[in-house]
Order: structure tokens, then C-alpha cells, then sequence
């Protein structure tokens, strides 16, 4: 196959150019070995876009070393904080040239809609590289005293080398941000393996990188299938860090693989079934709108997605009712189409594993309370499903659904509240809505996850961390704790006066 394709970008009205090899030492190229293609398929129509060539174990293998010739010549430690700062700059102005065209492209390939690539995924993209980019040049280390007449010892935050980055399909540009741009800051080269499902902004996002002057093999992007390239890099000996966002099944195969070859450092950002409570006390307007926002943003294919919403007894059929109106109102559409306000999933495997979630929530005896119905023809919708009278022991409240499903139950007291939240293996995110600040504090404080929202659901800033507890993973992205994970601290100590006889 060729190393390019062209695309239509249906609301720009014109014809891309899409890169279609791997990418490595900033060339696009062919697969060292295999022939194996992935095709890039739009969840919208079912029809595929294009197809792009597979890494082989052989091409992760050229491309680790593409990035561990660059970590040792042009980038690691022979790059000063300030170049680093105006590349992963540079990026950002690129990305804002080009936010509509890749907005299109991540809409036609993952299906959410346009506005929504633009405005909130690629807008917090162009923020979070301009994020990091103001950390590159403060790295900073510490001096310790350790004896003031003779010795002092001082610590280097120094890049750890070669990052292998695994990404999913939910996010496919915000995730490769978020993966790339503390990395970069610090010094780090990339091996950056795109969801085999969405590939296709990522290999954009490579040209991207070479026309901002990042040097040869400084980011690297191989698309790839998960057992195959995932899997390669995860075991790599002379990958140094790997960073994963994906399902728990996958996040623990990982640090196996990690365990088994060099122990590399690895930090996991992984599923959730994240809790959303309803106090008596609060606006149940606008709870319910930030319940709705938290299951139905991008489709409820989202780590954070507040699948479990519990509400106080007194309150539940005034809530349940005002809910149900907010979710009924949303238009799941074409992606295209500015009035939808979510698209389709992202594939026909989740397309059918969130029915058989829907099917089970019926089998098991929960009530749907709306939705729960199939459209006729093209593209993998769900609309909003809610289900109420849920028991723990149910699926659809164990299991990370990924799709706009929501499990709706009720408590009486804010101890149970708290019980029935923390009832989970995972940990990511949770939401609490209340008028009274003491209550706030205490469940916020009660709550096993990494991330709590009071009276919102969702909202995310790149500069406060994110990540999980339990079996949501590990490790932190955003915030100045990204730096911790892509450093490894040297301690020097300095004698400048014991003599040794
Ligand atoms: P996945 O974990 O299999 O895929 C995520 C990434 O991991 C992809 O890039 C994939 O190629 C890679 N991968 C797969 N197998 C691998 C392996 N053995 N070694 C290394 N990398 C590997 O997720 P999925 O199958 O695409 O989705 C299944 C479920 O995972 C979803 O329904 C959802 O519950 C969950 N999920 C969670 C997130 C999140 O943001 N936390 C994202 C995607 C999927």
C-alpha cells in the first residue's frame, strides 16, 4: 500500500492528505515485515476511510531505537528547557491552525461530533502543550544540606529516556496530549501507539510534529494492533517508561509485561464505574444536568463517566423525573451535524457490548426507565438508558459499561451514600451534589477515588492532577505530578572538604 491517502473533510468542503505509513525518525514508511493494514472505519456510516499500515514487533523495534538514537543525541539531556518550551509552543500554534481539519478528521473517525472535537478536545490539547511547554524550562532539582562545612548533596530531575505511550479510541488527540506534552517538557522520547480503532489523527498529528522542528525520532507513532505493538512495547528492554490509558484487563497485562522484561516504570489510567450522589439538599436542576453531562459526554465513552447515580429517598422521583426529561433532550446525531449533541460509539464491538450490558440490565430484572431501544439503520447509536430498581450484585452496576447507560439507585442516609459509592473495584472518579458544605467536605473526604466533583460532574483542567486509586490505576497525568512520572531523580552528593585518612 502507499505511505498517503486523501480524505474528504465534509464541512471544510475540501480533500486531505492522510499519512498512512508509520511514523519514524519523521519519515512516514512502510513496515519493515508485514503486511497487515488497519482499516480506520466511521461509526457513523459504517463505511471504512482509509487504511493504514500495522506495526510489526520488527517496526516497534525501529522505532525504539529512532528514539533512543534521538534521546541520546538531539533531545534527552542535550536540549536545553527553553528549546523544548518553544517546540511543544510551535506544536500548539500548529494544532490551532489546524484545529478544524483535525476536528473533522477525529469526528469522522470516532464518531463524536465536530464541535465537540474542536472547542473542548483539541482546544484543551493546544492548552495542555501550552501547559507544558512553560514547565520545560523548570525542571528543578533541590539542594539539600547534609553538612555545612564539608558536604551538600543536590538532586537532578533527569528524563527517564524512551517512553512507550499506549493511547485508547475515546479521546484519540486530548490522550496523545496528555501523553506527549509532559514528556516532551522533560526531555523524554516517544514510541506513541494510537488505538488500532483511531489511528488516523495521530499520524496527522506526526506531520505536525516534524513541521514544528521536533529532531528525528523525538516522537515516534506506530499504529498498531494491541497484542502486537501495545504488547511489543510493554515488553520492550530498552523502553524505559510506558504510559497507558485503556481497560483494566489490558492495564494489568501490562505491568505484567513490564514485571517479566526490564522493569520499567508504568503508570495505568484505567476504567471506573464512578459514583454520582444526590442530596436532599441540593439544586436538583442543575444536579441533574451535570448527571446527565456525566454519563452522556462523549457518548458515556469516558474512564470518568458517573454510571451509578444515587439519590436520597426523599428526593428520588422528583429527580429521576427531572433527569430522564434532560437525557430525552439530547440529540445523538451524526457527528457532522452541529445539533448533535453525542454521536455514535466509536465501533460495532462496542456497539455490541454495551446492547448485551442493556440486555443484561433487563434480564436482571432492573428497570428501564428510559431508552433501552434499538434505532434501525446505519452507524452504532445508543441513545441515553437509564435503568432503576438496580440490586449491587447487577452487571450494569458492577461492570464499566463505556456507553450512555445509566444505573439509577437510592439511599437514606449519607453513610449508606457513601457505603453504596465505594461499593466498586475501581476508583477514578466520583460526584457529589449538596447544599451543605459539611456534607460536602465529609463525603468528598469519605469517597475512594482520584477525582471528586462537587455540585459538577467531569471537568477536568490541565493543570490539577488526574488519575485513580483501586483498580482505576495508577500514577498521575496533568498538573505539575505528570513531570514526576516521565523523571527519574538523580541525588548527587558533593564533597567539598572531608578528607579520608
Ligand atoms: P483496550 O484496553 O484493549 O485498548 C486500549 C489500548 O490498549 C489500545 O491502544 C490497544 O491497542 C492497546 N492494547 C490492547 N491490548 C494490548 C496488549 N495486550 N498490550 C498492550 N496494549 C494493548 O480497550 P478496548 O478493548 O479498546 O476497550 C474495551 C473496554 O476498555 C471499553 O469498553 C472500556 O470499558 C475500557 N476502556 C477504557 C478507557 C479509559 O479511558 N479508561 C479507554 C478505552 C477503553
Amino acid at each position: 500500500m502507499g505511505l498517503s491517502t486523501t480524505i474528504q473533510v465534509p464541512r471544510l468542503n475540501k480533500s486531505i492528505t492522510i499519512p498512512t505509513g508509520l511514523f519514524i525518525n519523521n519519515e512516514f514508511v512502510a513496515s519493515i515485515d508485514s503486511k497487515e493494514v488497519i482499516e480506520a472505519i466511521n461509526p457513523a456510516t459504517e463505511e471504512v476511510l482509509c487504511a493504514v499500515v500495522a506495526a510489526s514487533e520488527k517496526d516497534i523495534d525501529a522505532a525504539v531505537a529512532a528514539a533512543r538514537k534521538a534521546f541520546s543525541t538531539s533531545w534527552g539531556k542535550n536540549v536545553t528547557g527553553f528549546e523544548r518550551s518553544r517546540l511543544l509552543n510551535k506544536l500548539a500554534d500548529l494544532i490551532e491552525r489546524d484545529a478544524q481539519e483535525l476536528a473533522e478528521l477525529e469526528s469522522l473517525n470516532n464518531g463524536k461530533p465536530v464541535k465537540m472535537a474542536r472547542d473542548s478536545d483539541i482546544g484543551d490539547t493546544i492548552q495542555c502543550l501550552r501547559y507544558y511547554a512553560g514547565w520545560a524550562d523548570k525542571v528543578l532539582g533541590q539542594t539539600i544540606e547534609v553538612d555545612n562545612k564539608t558536604k551538600l548533596a543536590f538532586t537532578r530531575n533527569e528524563p527517564i529516556g524512551v517512553c512507550g505511550q499506549i493511547i485508547p479510541w475515546n479521546y484519540p488527540i486530548m490522550m496523545w496530549a496528555w501523553k506527549v506534552a509532559p514528556a516532551l517538557a522533560v526531555g523524554c522520547t516517544i514510541v506513541m501507539k494510537p488505538s488500532e480503532l483511531t489511528p488516523l489523527t495521530a499520524l496527522k498529528l506526526s506531520e505536525l510534529v516534524k513541521e514544528a522542528g521536533f529532531p528525528p525520532g523525538v516522537v515516534n507513532t506506530v499504529p498498531s494492533l494491541g497484542p502486537v505493538g501495545g504488547a511489543a512495547l510493554a515488553s520492550h528492554l530498552d523502553v524505559d517508561k510506558v504510559a497507558f490509558t485503556g481497560s483494566t484487563v489490558t492495564g494489568r497485562k501490562i505491568m505484567e509485561a513490564a514485571c517479566k522484561s526490564n522493569l520499567k516504570k508504568v503508570s495505568l489510567e484505567l476504567g471506573g464505574k464512578s459514583p454520582h450522589l444526590i442530596f436532599e439538599s441540593a439544586d436538583l436542576d442543575q444536579a441533574a444536568n451535570w448527571a446527565a453531562l456525566g454519563i452522556c459526554y462523549n457518548s458515556g465513552q469516558d474512564c470518568t463517566a458517573g454510571s451509578r447515580v444515587y439519590v436520597q429517598e426523599s428526593i428520588y422521583d422528583k429527580f429521576l423525573a427531572i433527569l430522564v426529561e434532560k437525557m430525552k433532550a439530547l440529540t445523538i446525531g451524526d457527528g457532522l451535524d452541529d445539533k448533535s449533541g453525542g454521536g455514535p460509539l466509536v465501533s460495532k464491538t462496542q456497539y455490541d457490548r454495551v446492547w448485551g450490558y442493556i440486555d443484561s440490565g433487563k434480564k436482571e430484572g432492573a428497570q428501564v426507565v428510559l431508552g433501552g431501544e434499538k434505532r434501525k439503520g446505519k452507524g452504532y447509536y445508543v441513545d441515553p438508558t437509564i435503568f432503576g430498581n438496580i440490586k449491587p450484585e447487577m452487571k450494569i452496576v458492577k461492570e464499566e459499561i463505556f456507553g450512555p447507560v445509566l444505573a439509577v439507585g437510592q439511599f437514606k442516609t449519607e453513610s449508606e451514600a457513601i457505603e453504596l459509592a465505594n461499593a466498586t473495584t475501581y476508583g477514578l472518579g466520583a460526584g457529589l451534589h449538596s447544599n451543605d458544605a459539611n456534607q460536602c467536605m465529609r463525603v468528598s473526604s469519605a469517597l475512594e477515588a482520584g477525582t471528586v466533583w462537587v455540585n459538577q460532574y467531569n471537568m477536568l483542567n490541565n493543570n490539577v492532577p488526574f488519575g485513580g486509586k483501586k483498580q482505576s490505576g495508577f500514577g498521575r497525568e496533568l498538573g505539575s505530578h505528570a513531570l514526576d512520572e516521565y523523571t527519574s531523580v538523580k541525588a548527587i552528593h558533593w564533597n567539598f572538604g572531608e578528607k579520608l585518612d
